[in-house]
């Protein structure tokens, strides 16, 4: 499956790996298994992302040489990892000129903009992805590459709890348990180390919540301002939406953050039968069928109109 890229590896002399914007831990974790894996093969590689790495990702080896797109530089070889769109990798795009561009990723929205495209929705992260290459790599995994990998499936699985969870995903996990890692150091490093502006930012979500629909569709939605008087950054309303998706009679949950004034982030959740990513597909975002997003030009007030009406059209329509 990995040989054309394999053998892009081996002709390469300077790679860069590219993800998108708002990095969460399938983009992190599946990039810097690959980051540490070329490095210590001797490659010039960097990694390079828009936005800054969330703290609770900052355990993991390489995250500190993540660098952001200031520099103008070629490349021979790109991977564009976790990203279905070029639109979502902001000012990085900039590297894919000149360079042969190497898409890995599990989005079924996918758009094949590289020069070699391995796309695979069934696959629970793109971290199931790169922990294939490397096996086709013959690569040996360090306990520091497993715990990349580990951690790219374990947040995208929602900690082996979606329906993207499958028996190869246990395999593999299974397999980079064998390679060292530690599962309560990971749960307790992602999952217990909140900083105290999230919890208070919880709170403020939790006080927006609006159920619809017969109580089938919820809205949670934080303003900038909210975020700056919480002490907390944009990264810390990763996962939110979790609180309105996890209520008995609910089917899609939505959540959005305001950006500026002018310009939101929606993101989009089900639990049982809604394909969200038709709904975001419809604003020009994407993801996956239990989870998407977008970005919406306009107000909160207006953004929530806007998608709650979709969702209910699509609830009721019938149309899945
Ligand atoms: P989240 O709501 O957590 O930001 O994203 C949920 C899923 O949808 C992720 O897999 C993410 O990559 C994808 N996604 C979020 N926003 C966008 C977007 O604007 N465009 C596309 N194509 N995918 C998005
Ligand atoms: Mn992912």
């Amino acid at each position: 499956m990995f040989s054309n890229v394999i053998s892009k590896i081996q002709e390469s002399k300077n790679i860069a790996i590219l993800s998108h914007v708002m990095p969460d831990g399938d983009n992190i974790g599946s990039s810097l298994a690959l980051y540490n894996v070329l490095h210590a093969m001797g490659k010039y590689v960097k990694y390079i992302l828009d936005d800054d790495v969330p703290k609770i990702y900052k355990f993991l080896k390489g995250s500190e040489k993540v660098q952001k797109p200031e520099k103008e530089e070629k490349f021979d070889l790109v991977f564009v990892l976790d990203c279905g769109d070029r639109e979502r990798l902001g000012k990085s795009a900039m590297y894919l000129e000149g360079a042969t561009v190497v898409v890995i990723d599990h989005h079924i929205s996918n758009k094949y903009f590289g020069d070699i495209n391995i796309v695979n929705p069934k696959a629970s992260a793109t971290g199931e992805l790169i922990y294939n290459l490397l096996v086709e790599m013959d690569y040996k995994l360090d306990i520091k590459a497993a715990e990349c990998l580990y951690t790219a499936i374990v947040t995208d699985t929602g900690q082996f709890q979606y329906s993207n969870t499958t028996d190869i995903t246990h395999n593999i996990a299974g397999e980079l348990i064998k390679s060292g890692v530690v599962v309560a150091d990971i749960s307790n490093k992602v999952y217990q180390s909140n900083p105290k502006g999230k919890v208070l930012l919880i709170k403020e979500a939790l006080e927006s919540l609006e159920f619809f629909n017969n109580d089938t569709i919820t809205c949670m939605a934080l303003t900038q301002e909210q975020i700056k008087e919480t002490g907390s950054v944009d990264s810390d309303t990763e996962n939110l939406i979790n609180f309105g998706r996890d209520i008995d009679s609910v089917e899609v949950a939505v959540f959005i953050k305001e950006i500026t004034k002018e310009k939101v982030k929606a993101s989009l959740r089900s639990k049982n039968r809604i394909d969200v990513c038709k709904i975001a597909a419809k604003f020009g975002g994407g993801g996956h069928i239990r989870a998407s997003g977008c970005t919406i030009y306009g107000s909160v007030e207006e953004a929530k109109k806007l998608i709650i009406n979709a969702v209910q059209q699509q609830i009721n329509g019938g149309d899945k």
